[in-house]
């Protein structure tokens, strides 16, 4: 045993993640204790909760005590419901450009019998988190979209080769990791030659250095006809800001939805934020029926990923318990909640997934 202490942050978010993240950190403490992992866990106000209690979504210093963490798990933020008061800001960009996170890992599973429209799903799409069209995160000052007049908009689209370096060498690493060891670019570059022409032309550049992994590429619109077709051809992906944000939710689609899809944002260095692909579901939220697999399994993906970067056998197998648990809680309709076909709502989940880990061997 190594002795290092993971030190995570509890960040809840807004809605159901003020369900979903403490769920999460329990579903963790239990994988933990039975690992012999230790973990340090802080709390950091962040989101509409904040604002009432600080005055601020993102109060003064939060930039520094995540500075001093491994991770964290950030819970959905409703930044479209916030109301139109200063210190009310989107934390999201902030985030994951402040720390330069810029690959969202999302992978999409099937199970049996929580109503997935096709078996023996397991594949990854890596999504560029930092660039692209998203007008809040664009590298130009201000604003990415413009209206010189008032009846034309400009969105402006940034691609960069250091950017496109950057994701595509973290899916490289993700499809080496694999056993198929297969990547797919998926883009547009017939249309937009110069941006996503970039994205490719340097796709294949790195890729030199990945000898060992299989590199194939796909045009957006027929993938996202082929992955309802033959899902079972691709492996890893990885495109581009806003096509990620659409095919990651088709492939949600796939698998039982949004509560299915997890997803972690990592960069360089081994800080890693664990992010569900959805939103922070108002309509659901302090019912007790939110699906928590997907931020459940985004902490698991953390866990795992700062176990593999530090080197700590303890939090591997975290993990490894929690993926049992996982399987165990999704295979019993008493312990999925009704989304995915289930009879139980979120503590019910939890609970069956906590019994998974205690039965884990
Ligand atoms: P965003 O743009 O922030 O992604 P959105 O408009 O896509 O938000 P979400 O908040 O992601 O909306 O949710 C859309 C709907 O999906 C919700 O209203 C809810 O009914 C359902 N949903 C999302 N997440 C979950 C979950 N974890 N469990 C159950 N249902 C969910
Ligand atoms: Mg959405």
């Amino acid at each position: 045993m190594s002795g290092k202490r993971l030190k995570l942050g509890i960040l809840n978010g807004d809605d159901i993640g003020h369900e979903i993240v403490p769920a999460s950190v329990e579903v963790a403490r239990a994988a933990a204790g039975k690992a012999g992992l230790g973990i340090d866990w802080t709390d950091v106000p962040i989101g509409a909760a904040a604002l009432e209690s600080h005055g601020h979504t993102m109060p003064e210093g939060t930039m520094e005590t995540l500075e001093g963490l491994d991770g964290w798990i950030l819970g959905p933020i409703g930044h479209r419901d916030y109301p139109k008061v200063p210190g009310a800001i989107n934390p999201h960009p902030i985030l994951r450009k402040g720390f330069d996170l810029f690959a969202n890992v999302r992978p999409t599973r099937s199970y049996p019998g929580i109503g997935c429209l096709f078996d023996d799903i397991d594949l990854v799409i890596v999504r560029e988190n930092n660039e692209g069209f998203q007008p809040d995160r664009n590298v130009v000052a201000g604003s990415g979209e413009f209206r010189p007049t008032e009846d034309v908009t400009i969105s402006v689209r940034v691609i960069t080769v250091e950017g496109c370096r950057k994701v595509v060498r973290a899916a490289l690493d993700i499809a080496r990791s694999r056993p198929r060891k297969k990547l797919t670019l998926v883009h547009k570059n017939t249309v937009f030659k110069l941006g996503c022409g970039m994205f490719v032309d340097t796709a294949y550049e790195v890729a030199k250095e990945y000898p060992d992994v299989e590199v194939d590429e796909c045009i957006v619109d027929t993938f996202a006809m082929r992955l309802l077709r033959d899902p079972w051809a691709y492996d890893t992906v990885v495109t581009t800001n806003m096509f990620g944000d659409i095919l990651t939710d088709e492939a949600a689609g796939m698998v039982g939805g949004l509560g299915m899809a997890p997803g972690l944002c990592i960069g360089r260095g081994a800080k890693a934020m664990a992010q569900a692909t959805h939103g922070s579901a108002p309509d659901i939220a302090g019912k007790g029926i939110a699906n928590p697999y997907a931020m459940i399994e985004s902490t698991r993906m953390l866990i795992e990923h700062l176990g593999r970067a530090h080197d700590l056998p303890e939090a591997v197998r975290a993990a490894a318990y929690m993926r049992e648990g996982l399987d165990a809680a999704l295979a019993d309709p008493a312990s999925r909640t009704g989304d995915i076909k289930g009879t139980g709502g979120t503590a019910d989940m939890v609970a069956g997934i906590v019994a998974g880990i205690e039965r884990a061997k």
